[in-house]
Order: C-alpha cells, then sequence, then structure tokens
C-alpha cells in the first residue's frame, strides 16, 4: 500500500507550504503508471491529515493515462502497465505520459 507513504510526503509538502493557513482543497496528479488506486489514496488522505492544517480538505486527483513511444519504430501508443513492448515487438520504449506524480494546485484560506 503505497499510497499511505506517497499522501504522507504530498500532506507533508502542503502544510509547509501553506505555513499554519487551513487548506481548503488539494489537487494532485497521478499517472496510471505509478499504480496509485484514487480511492485508496483519498482514504489515506483522511488519515494522514487528521490533526494538521489540511485536515477536512478536498483531494482532487486527475489520472493521465499512460502512453509511450516506440523508438524503433516511432509509434505511439497507449500503456495500461509497465510492461514496455511495443506492437512490434521492441522493448525499446520510452514512456511520454503516466508516470506523474505532482502537486498541481492547493487552496488555502
Ligand atoms: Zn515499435
Amino acid at each position: 500500500m503505497h499510497e499511505l507513504a506517497i499522501t504522507q510526503s504530498v500532506v507533508d509538502s502542503v502544510c509547509a507550504r501553506a505555513g499554519g493557513r487551513p487548506i481548503r482543497s488539494v489537487r494532485v496528479r497521478v499517472g496510471v503508471l505509478t499504480a496509485v488506486v484514487p480511492d485508496s489514496m483519498r482514504f489515506c488522505f483522511g488519515l494522514v491529515t487528521e490533526g494538521t492544517a489540511a485536515e477536512g480538505a478536498r483531494l482532487e486527483i486527475d489520472q493521465p493515462p499512460g502512453a509511450g513511444r516506440c523508438r524503433t519504430c516511432a509509434v505511439a501508443f497507449t500503456l495500461t502497465d509497465l510492461i514496455l513492448l511495443c506492437p512490434c515487438g521492441s522493448a525499446d520504449v520510452e514512456i511520454t505520459s503516466g508516470q506523474e506524480l505532482q502537486i498541481v494546485s492547493m487552496e488555502v484560506g
């Protein structure tokens, strides 16, 4: 359950950034290839924000789909997991989307 560790670090970051002001909402971008389950992350968010400036804040999760591009034949395709194999048979695939793990915005006040 790596959502707990990830969510903990998100909450630590936004609380540090808020400088003691209450946080109303946090928006994160978590690509599907990170294997983070949004419902799990929401559950963890409720736990780790308890007693912090982010208690009661809304968590919004954007989940970009996975995408890759083959360095051999240059075709672009959807990735649903981390099996990096182009339909042409090449394993020389560059991940272009889906590994995002970032805080996009937060609302304080
Ligand atoms: Zn290919």
